[in-house]
């Protein structure tokens, strides 16, 4: 069985660097290719295609990196019978974090109030095409979204994993892990070893396909960058800004305090530990696909498998703070243009309801890129704004995408580093890099 230290020192020393050369380089192609063009197009076609591999390479391991995973972190907590506590922590933290996270939101949308602007008409007579959107939700309302946590019991293990259907996997895995610290002899000897070996296994792979972050980082983040240019962001500028001021306060105030205070960590040095998670959450814009470079980033900063195994593929499926508060921005920021251009007012209630909806349904949105547009439409059917306002926010929903889905997976790793500390754990928050250094010695 490779141990974690051999396996920490395969990774590339420059890795890092690596990465952010290729976001500058994204953001380079923004500025020197424009969509529509011969040559845009053609570098467009070859983004499409590294950046598509790239994905499916990290969501190919996703569901036997989950099994394995919460089988193993499952079977050591239920061995020393510490379940229900570190459980019933996960849940407090994730609904805590909501909390704080759509407050920070709530906050900004109403102290900068991007919607009150003379550009309302304009902006409403503009509306970009929602008919994929409105596909996606026809039939379904915001209680559906919260329904999916109904569907955690699956009827068919394989064909929940066919289609990645996490919670149900999250379930599966709990309940094969529990009974199988049940096993003893040379069964449970076994079974441990069959799992370690998978997941092992699929730590090696995730590793291997980070060697291509690079790549993948400079097609995906340069073919957003080719594709939305300045002129998307100009008219929208007021409601962007508003959006990021609020995820940077989660991100840069909210979450290192909670890891300073309560999870024993230098904030600075763990969030260093966790960057090459942080770099793919935004690259990417998917928390599932990021999934396995979020449990590896954990493991390197000091956090023992048992907690990495059951609390991180849960986050991953149900704590998405930035997205969240992104719900309840975006909604209000709609009900503002509304009211801006109708007189129809937005009343304290109708806010009320925008937040328990959007914690609610934050738990039922998958982690995949743009998710949120179809709880926002829910949320606007529910409080009675028109639907096809959401195609306002449709030209910088994507890289707004990137930055909520980054703080998603750091939210997800604070509390873990949190839990950790209170179970114990020594987070050393050992750097990547550090390990690497070590490695060049
Ligand atoms: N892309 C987000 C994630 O994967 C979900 C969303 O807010 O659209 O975490």
């Amino acid at each position: 069985m490779a141990s974690d230290e051999n396996l920490a020192k395969q990774m590339d020393r420059t890795l890092h660097w690596q990465i952010l050369g290729a976001l500058v380089l994204a953001a380079i192609c923004g500025f020197i290719f424009e969509a529509g063009t011969g040559i845009g197009d053609a570098v467009l076609s070859v983004f499409d295609f590294v950046g598509g591999l790239f994905l499916n390479a990290l969501k190919m391991i996703v569901v036997p990196l989950i099994l394995s995973t919460i089988v193993l972190g499952i079977a050591r907590m239920a061995s020393q019978d510490s379940f229900g506590r570190v459980g019933a922590k996960t849940v407090g933290l994730y609904l805590m974090t909501g909390i704080f996270a759509i407050a920070s939101g709530l906050f900004f949308v109403n102290l900068i109030a991007p919607g009150v602007t003379e550009h309302a008409d304009k902006l409403v007579a503009n509306i970009g095409d929602t008919s994929g959107i409105m596909e996606r939700v026809e039939g379904r309302t915001a209680a559906d979204l919260i329904g999916i946590i109904e569907r955690a019991i699956p009827a068919n293990i394989f064909s929940a994993a066919a289609e990645t259907q996490l919670l149900a996997l999250i379930f599966v895995g709990v309940v094969f892990g529990f009974f199988m610290s049940k096993l003893q002899g040379s069964i449970a000897e076994t079974m441990t070893n069959f799992w370690t070996g998978v997941n092992d296994v699929m730590i090696m792979i995730t590793m291997w396909i980070m060697r291509f972050a690079p790549l993948g980082v400079l097609a995906l983040v340069g073919t957003v960058a080719i594709k939305s240019g300045w002129s998307a962001f100009q008219p929208l500028l007021t409601f962007a800004i508003t959006v990021l001021l609020a995820l940077a306060v989660h991100f840069a105030v909210i979450l290192p305090l909670l890891l300073k205070f309560f999870g024993g960590v230098n904030p600075i040095q763990y969030y260093a530990a966790v960057s090459r998670a942080q770099l793919t959450a935004f690259s990417t814009a998917s928390s599932s696909a990021t999934l396995p470079v979020t449990i590896r980033s954990a493991e390197n900063a000091g956090v023992s498998k048992r907690i990495t195994g059951f609390v991180l593929p849960l986050g991953a499926t149900v704590n998405m703070d930035g997205t969240a508060l992104y719900e309840c921005v975006v909604v209000i920021f709609i009900a503002q243009i509304l009211a801006t251009t109708s007189g129809v007012e937005f009343t304290i209630m109708q806010q009320l309801t925008v937040v328990i909806l959007a914690l609610l349904t934050s738990i039922g949105v998958a982690g995949v890129p743009a998710a949120s547009l179809v709880a926002i439409t829910l949320i606007l059917t529910a409080v009675g704004l028109p639907v096809e306002f959401i195609g306002i926010v449709l030209a910088v929903d994507r890289i707004l995408d990137m930055c909520r889905t980054a703080v998603n997976v750091t939210s997800d790793l604070s509390i873990t580093a949190i839990i950790a500390n209170s179970e114990g754990d020594a987070l050393d928050a050992a750097n990547e890099e550090q390990e690497d250094e070590e490695e060049a010695a």
